[in-house]
């Protein structure tokens, strides 16, 4: 018996009803190698893990810009925390982890530059709308690997299609618009619990904000620490859901008081004159960097751009806009608008 079969088994054995079991799965986007040594999930989880998008996670913003203290969340630090707390949650539900994770690596490749104000900038500017989880699906489908796509599972796919929350209402996704597989529905929700949480740690560690200025009652359900809110949240998570339960949801108490955290933190973090300043500017570098774009192809390609047969211009300049880095946009912004000082080369 081979290690992927030895592995297979184990799944089948071990979990859960209502797992999703690796040779269950409905296969690839296009027949692929099949590994001797790795589950389909575990292989998926490694083709993301090692794509260039990924690595770009680095040094794309989460909330703040670029930031120059090194201890705030970047989009990258944002989905290893998903990970591990949708890792935790799937172990303890018996769900399948390697499933879990993979969709948990994946869920933001398509996030843009500048957090959700490039999100928004986009989404204006592109005939048909913008949206970061669509996005994610087409970095894997085609973008990675020169336009070949990483050719993932059903079911990693349908996870990162189906992990978005909006920004109203309860938390728990209504039928319609749930993952097939009870692995995405945990990565949806481990989400949310990651970003409530870094978020309000990263606004106190700014100043943006002080203990005291949270609302009493959400303290009262989340707690007063970093620690003890994700420990309450995940714990929640997992008594409400039990393993063979097939249900994946949080307490109607945690889910409302999460769900006023979240609306606390636009109101006064992600809307917050000194964070929205910042913002403002870097909406305009993206418009312009787009419309030049746009009027120049030949600029376009010369900068890196790439447009794939079948695309149109405008679809293409969105995915390199959506592709870049904090720091790859502010570079490109200088270098094509900002005079260089003389005598420098
Ligand atoms: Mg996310």
């Amino acid at each position: 018996m081979m290690i992927r079969e030895t592995q297979e088994k184990n799944e089948m054995d071990h979990l859960a009803p209502g797992a999703c079991c690796s040779v269950s799965s409905k296969g690839r986007l296009r027949p692929g190698k099949v590994c001797s040594i790795r589950t389909v999930f575990q292989h998926d989880r490694d083709r993301i893990l090692h794509s260039k998008a990924f690595r770009r996670l680095k040094y794309k913003t989460q909330v703040f810009l670029s930031p120059e203290g090194d201890h705030y969340r970047t989009r990258m630090t944002h989905t290893l925390e998903v990970a591990q707390v949708a890792r935790t949650v799937a172990r303890a539900l018996q769900l399948n982890e390697d499933l879990t994770e993979a969709i948990a690596l994946a869920h933001d490749l398509g996030h843009t530059p500048f957090g959700h104000v490039g999100e928004r900038v986009l989404n204006e500017l592109v005939s048909g709308g913008f949206h970061h989880v669509k996005q994610s699906l087409r970095v894997v489908d085609v973008l990675e690997n020169d336009g070949a796509g990483l050719n993932l599972t059903f079911e990693v796919r349908d996870g990162i299609i189906h992990h978005s929350k909006g920004q109203v209402g309860a938390l728990s996704a209504p039928a319609a618009r749930r993952s097939q597989t009870l692995e995405g529905q945990i990565v949806r929700l481990a989400d949310i619990i990651a970003y409530v949480s870094h978020d309000l740690d990263d606004a106190l560690r700014g100043g943006i904000i002080h203990n005291d200025d949270v609302p009493a009652a959400i303290v009262a359900v989340v707690g007063e620490r970093h620690s003890v809110r994700i420990d309450r949240m995940v714990t929640d998570l997992i008594r409400q859901s039990l393993p063979g339960s097939g249900l994946v949801q949080l307490s109607g108490e945690m889910d409302q008081a999460m769900c006023a955290l979240r609306s606390w933190l636009f109101e006064h973090v992600y809307q917050a004159p000194c964070v929205q300043a910042e913002f403002d500017k870097a909406a305009a570098l993206l418009r312009q960097l787009f419309g030049h774009f746009i009027a120049n192809r030949d600029v376009f390609l010369a900068c890196g751009g790439h447009q794939y047969p079948g695309d149109s211009l405008a679809v293409s300049v969105t995915d390199f806009l959506a592709g870049m880095t904090d720091r790859f946009a502010l570079s490109l912004y200088r270098r094509l608008f900002l005079p260089k000082p003389w005598g420098v080369f």
